[in-house]
């Protein structure tokens, strides 16, 4: 395995890092009460997924 020959400079590691970017999250529509979801969740508003029902998803207690 290829090993670097020389300690990369903060200023070199530093430019790199600027080019990190986040991505917007992945927003779909509820089929039961049409509000914006998270995908692969539970709906927040109506705690419909896959056409069952999560109660606890519509008041947890971190939520309020
Ligand atoms: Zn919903």
């Amino acid at each position: 395995m290829a090993v670097p020959k020389r300690k990369m400079s903060r200023s070199n590691t530093r430019a790199r890092r600027s080019q990190w970017k986040t991505t917007a999250a992945n927003l779909t529509t509820c089929p039961a009460c049409k509000a914006e979801k998270l995908a692969h969740t539970a709906c927040p508003s109506c705690g419909a997924y896959n056409g069952r029902q999560y109660a606890e998803a519509v008041r947890t207690e971190h939520e309020g």
